[in-house]
């Protein structure tokens, strides 16, 4: 559930820090990641903070995490050759640094090959 501390994605989404936004709604936001993994490294994230991690999000809402997963269809669509990964770090251990649910989109150039391992630090 929420913390006290307003999430870094919450202060985006709230335009006191900036972003570089690529796609908004009612519900959800894109940006791209301050320290891209991949040539083409978007965070698709919801607009709620109440929840964590994407269990959490699965478990309590599945139509806005299935609306998730279609923006970042979209935005692969839109920003590479419509193939990517799509990558939900879960728990401190797994690399989640951000308390607020979010996906990772990430892909190649178009025409190009995401390296494996593109996620490792
Ligand atoms: P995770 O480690 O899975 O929690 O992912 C958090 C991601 O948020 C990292 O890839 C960070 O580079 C990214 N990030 C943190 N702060 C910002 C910011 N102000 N703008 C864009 N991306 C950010």
């Amino acid at each position: 559930m929420s913390s006290t501390e307003p999430t870094v994605f919450t202060r985006i989404i709230a335009r006191e820090i900036p972003a570089d936004v690529v796609f908004e709604s009612d519900t959800v936001i894109a940006f791209r990641d301050i320290a891209p993994k991949a040539p083409v490294h978007l965070l698709v994230v919801p607009k709620t903070e109440a929840y964590a991690n994407v269990a959490e999000l699965a478990a309590a809402d599945p139509a806005l995490l299935a609306d998730v997963v279609a923006v970042a269809q979209s935005l692969a669509d839109a920003h590479t050759d419509g193939e990517f990964r799509l990558v939900f770090n879960t728990g401190a251990s797994a690399g989640q640094t951000v308390f607020h649910v979010h996906a990772h989109v990430m892909g190649a150039e178009t025409g190009g090959t995401l390296t494996e391992g593109s996620l490792a630090e």
